[in-house]
């Protein structure tokens, strides 16, 4: 199943540095805020401020240093974005290069790959996007037709994908792709480092109801990828992608990226936000739904209350201090992860369903607040359009990085001991698997 992983190949990243676990959450926030206050300059361009934040490691703190992180555990890589967005700054590179790839080639990728693929996503320079979801493969996504043929020292691609978010902006793709029909079906696929910009590639977008088409469906009909640019080894994808799935959930559930990109600087040289004056997206950002909850929303509504005159209503106060709550066992969620014999092995699908719920929430107690407002859209509107703009876009979390039905089902099975799913489906080679006409 999608996002229903195989434990047996299961590869779990180990990004953080053990020797962090003692640094406190007021360490950190006071050393990013002194850093801060040396490094934010709303003058200069997006490229320039996201070298700055490269530099410094803060741009992605949970990767080890010597890949230009800090080592930081998850909870504290979420103390230092919650401060940078205290600060009304423009935060790190948004989307799945440094959510996804950039953690993936940290465990996977070899000396090389990392030196070639993680500096350029750290400081915005390239745009990534994430090539695993087929019409037939989503929840089920070991079952992906796409295949990759070597040819020479090159493989050719050919297939289809789709909901492919921020393809239209990316210059690189994750792609998964099947490599081995004889084997069974976990067994059979590769990961690769794709270009996008190649012949054979063909982005068309996808509209959703929030009117924008973020994710968009990909043909690819003999496409090349250099088998240099193989992540992880021949038919180790599954493995890889996990390590890809797996950080994802934990840092959607965490309130990181996986948002709408209005109104945040977008990376890569495709959406021409690069040579523009960061100051720009501050302005943008203040009314913007990113699709993360964290204290930076809980701010938002409770200053939106104030100045509808509801904050003294007994339903607005439970339901701020509802979500107050669950931020807290977020938090809690995320140090657990951290603790040796407390940890479940489970705290990212938890985070992940945690996250989906708590936007839920947010929305409901969002829309109780502007009340009639909320069939209006725009931002002339209460809240600026934000709560609207979060109403629309609120379904999707629950469906992308694994449903919540498959992170339910990976909780059963690995965090409670449950029985697997019947069928022989896990031994049978992929050729032989009934299939969608
Ligand atoms: C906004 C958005 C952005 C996305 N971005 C990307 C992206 O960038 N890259 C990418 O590769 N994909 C992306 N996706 C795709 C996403 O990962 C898939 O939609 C998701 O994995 C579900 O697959 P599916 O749509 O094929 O649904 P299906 O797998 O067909 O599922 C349909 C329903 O059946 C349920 N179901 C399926 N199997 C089981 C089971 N075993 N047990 C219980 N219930 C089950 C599901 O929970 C769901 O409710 C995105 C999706 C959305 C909505």
């Amino acid at each position: 199943m999608r996002r229903a992983t195989d434990a047996s190949c299961l590869s779990r990243p180990a990004l953080y540095d053990p020797g962090m676990a003692d640094i406190s959450a007021e360490q950190v926030r006071a050393e990013v805020a002194e850093w801060v206050a040396g490094a934010w300059d709303p003058s200069i361009t997006v490229a320039e401020w996201w070298v700055r934040l490269a530099a410094s490691g803060y741009a992605a703190p949970m990767l080890p240093e010597s890949v230009g992180g800090r080592g930081y555990p998850r909870d504290l890589a979420t103390t230092v974005s919650n401060v940078l967005e205290e600060h009304g700054l423009v935060g790190p590179p948004s989307g799945l290069g440094l959510m996804l790839a950039a953690p993936t080639l940290a465990v996977h990728g070899s000396p090389e790959q990392q030196n070639e693929f993680i500096p350029p996503i750290l400081d915005g320079r390239s745009a990534w996007c994430q090539l695993f979801s087929e019409p037939g493969a989503g929840s089920d996504l070991a079952g992906l037709a796409t295949k990759a043929e070597l040819d020479g020292d090159e493989y050719v691609i050919t297939g289809q994908k789709v909901w492919t978010s921020g393809g239209q902006h990316a210059d690189w793709g994750m792609l998964i792709a099947r490599t081995n029909v004889d084997a069974p079906k976990h067994q059979g696929i590769s990961y690769f480092a794709f270009r996008m910009d190649q012949p054979g590639v063909d982005v068309r977008p996808l509209r959703e109801m929030t009117g924008r088409a973020m994710f968009n469906e990909v043909f690819i009909d003999e496409a090349r990828v250099p088998a240099a640019n193989l992540i992880g080894g021949l038919n180790n994808g599954w493995a890889v992608a996990n390590t890809t799935l797996m950080v994802e959930r934990a840092s959607l559930g965490s309130g990181g990226g996986g948002g709408g990109t209005l109104g945040i600087a977008v990376p890569g040289p495709i959406a021409g936000h690069l040579n523009r004056p960061v100051g720009d997206f501050v302005q943008l950002r203040a009314g913007a739904a990113t699709g993360a909850v964290g204290g930076g929303t809980l701010k938002q509504l409770s200053e939106l209350a104030r100045t509808v005159g509801c904050s003294g209503d007994p339903t607005v106060r439970q339901g701020l201090a509802e979500l107050h709550t669950l931020a807290e066992v977020g938090r809690w969620n995320l140090m657990r992860a951290r603790s040796g014999q407390r940890a479940t092995s489970v705290e990212g699908n938890l985070a992940k369903l945690l996250g989906t719920h708590s936007l839920r929430r947010t929305r409901e107690i969002g829309n109780h607040i502007i009340g009639a407002q909320g069939m209006l859209w725009g931002t002339d509107t209460l809240s600026n359009g934000a709560v609207q703009e979060l109403t629309v876009f609120s379904p999707g979390p629950s469906i992308y990085g694994g449903t919540d039905q498959i992170q339910r089902n990976i909780v059963s099975e690995r965090g409670l001991g449950l029985p697997k799913e019947p069928g022989n489906f896990r031994t049978t080679p992929y050729r032989d698997l009934p299939k969608n006409g």
